[in-house]
C-alpha cells in the first residue's frame, strides 16, 4: 500500500513538472534581431540575438525596384538610413524615399542607422539609451543573406535557431505590381524552409495575403509552412484591402478578436501576433489588472499567441507593471502568451531561466 502512494506521490510529482516545463516554454522571438542593442535588421543585430539564445530571429522583407526582397522594417528609408543625404531628389510628393524605388545595388550604399529623427535638421535618437545614431559601419543586405547568416551559426554553433520571417504590406506591393509573397516563398524553399517541422514561422498583417499563401502559393509550391496572422490597431492604418468596387480601403480588424473571426483564422494560420494592449487594457492598475478576452479566445481556438513589442527602454513599460521583469511575469503567466516578440532577448532569457 505504502509502496502505491509513494508511486502515485512520483507520478504527481513528475506530471507536475513536466506541466511546470510545458508552462515555461514560451518562445523568445528577437525583434529586428537584438535591436536594443544594435541598428535594427542589420546582420550584426542577428548575430547578437542568436548569441543572445533567442528561439527564433525575424526578418522583415521588402522589395527594391528590381525584384530583390531585403530586410528592412519601414517600406520608407529615412528613420534608419542616410538615405536623404545620399540620394536627394529620390523622395516621392510625401517627401518619404521609398525603398521599392531603389535598386538593390543603390540600397547598399546606405549607411544604416539606429532609429532617428530629425529636429531642426539634426538627427535625433528615438531611443536615447540604444546604439548611437550614424555611428559605426552597418548596412542593408538579403534575404538570402540573412539565411545564410542564421544556418551558418547554426552549424557552427549546433544549435537550431529558427525564422520569423515578415511579408511587410503584401498590399502595397501588388499595387506596384510585385508579388513579394511568391518571391519570399520561393526563396524560403530553396533555403530548406518547406514544411510544419522547418524552424519558421511566416508572419503577415495582410489576411488576404496569407489566405492566397495557404490555399494557392504554398500548394503550388508544395509547401506547408506554419502561419501567423499578425492583428494591427484599426488606427494604425497597417493594411489597406481592395473593396468590392475596386477601391483601396483601410482594414477593419475587429472580426479577429471575436471567438467567431478566430475560428475562422484556424483554417488559414497557427498562430496570431496581438500587440500588448489587445490582451491587457493598457489602463489597467498595479495588482489590477483588466485582462481582455483575446487570449483565453485563441487558446480555446487552439491557436499559438505570440505577442509584440515587449521593450526596456525607459518609459517604455506600461503604468500596471513596476518593471520589465514585471511585466513579462504578467504577460508570461498570468495572461498566458506562448511567445515573446522582444528588441531584448538576452532579458527575456535570462528572466525565463529564473523562473525554471
Ligand atoms: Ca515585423
Amino acid at each position: 500500500m505504502h509502496k502505491l502512494i509513494y508511486l502515485a506521490l512520483l507520478l504527481l510529482q513528475c506530471w507536475t513538472h513536466i506541466v511546470m516545463a510545458q508552462n515555461i516554454d514560451k518562445l523568445v522571438i528577437a525583434h529586428r534581431g537584438a535591436s536594443g542593442y544594435l541598428p535594427e535588421h542589420t546582420l550584426e543585430a542577428k548575430v547578437l540575438a542568436f548569441a543572445q539564445g533567442a528561439d527564433f530571429i525575424e526578418q522583415d522583407v521588402v522589395m527594391t525596384q528590381d525584384d530583390q526582397l531585403v530586410i528592412f522594417h519601414d517600406l520608407t528609408l529615412q528613420r534608419t538610413t542616410d538615405v536623404a543625404t545620399r540620394f536627394p531628389g529620390r523622395a516621392r510628393e510625401d517627401g518619404s524615399y521609398y525603398v521599392i524605388d531603389f535598386a538593390l545595388a543603390e540600397l547598399r550604399l546606405l549607411q544604416v542607422s539606429e532609429g532617428f529623427r530629425l529636429v531642426n535638421g539634426v538627427p535625433v535618437a528615438n531611443y536615447y539609451g540604444r546604439f548611437p545614431v550614424m555611428t559605426s559601419s552597418f548596412g542593408i543586405h538579403t534575404l538570402q543573406q540573412e539565411l545564410e547568416l542564421i544556418q551558418g551559426m547554426n552549424h557552427s554553433t549546433g544549435k537550431n535557431v529558427g525564422i520569423y520571417p515578415e511579408l511587410k504590406s503584401p498590399w502595397f506591393h501588388h499595387q506596384h505590381n510585385k508579388d513579394i509573397a511568391s518571391a519570399v516563398l520561393q526563396v524560403l524553399k530553396s533555403y530548406g524552409y518547406s514544411n510544419r517541422e522547418a524552424p519558421i514561422f511566416l508572419q503577415s498583417f495582410d489576411y488576404a495575403e496569407l489566405v492566397r499563401v495557404h490555399d494557392e502559393l504554398m500548394p503550388a509550391l508544395g509547401m506547408d509552412l506554419r502561419l501567423v496572422q499578425l492583428i494591427a490597431d484599426n488606427s494604425w492604418l497597417e493594411t489597406y484591402a481592395l473593396n468590392q468596387d475596386g477601391n483601396w480601403q483601410p482594414y477593419d480588424y475587429s472580426w479577429m478578436h471575436t471567438p467567431e473571426g478566430l475560428q475562422t483564422l484556424t483554417r488559414i494560420v497557427d498562430g496570431i501576433g496581438p500587440g500588448l494592449d489587445m490582451l491587457v487594457e493598457p489602463a489597467s492598475q498595479a495588482g489590477a489588472l483588466e485582462l481582455k478576452p483575446l487570449l483565453r479566445d485563441a487558446h480555446a481556438a487552439g491557436l499559438q499567441v505570440h505577442a509584440y513589442t515587449f521593450r526596456s527602454d525607459p518609459g517604455q513599460l506600461p503604468a500596471y507593471a513596476a518593471s520589465f521583469a514585471q511585466l513579462l511575469d504578467i504577460f508570461c503567466f498570468t495572461v498566458g502568451i506562448d511567445g515573446v516578440f522582444t528588441d531584448f532577448p538576452d532579458q527575456v532569457v535570462e528572466f525565463l531561466e529564473s523562473r525554471n
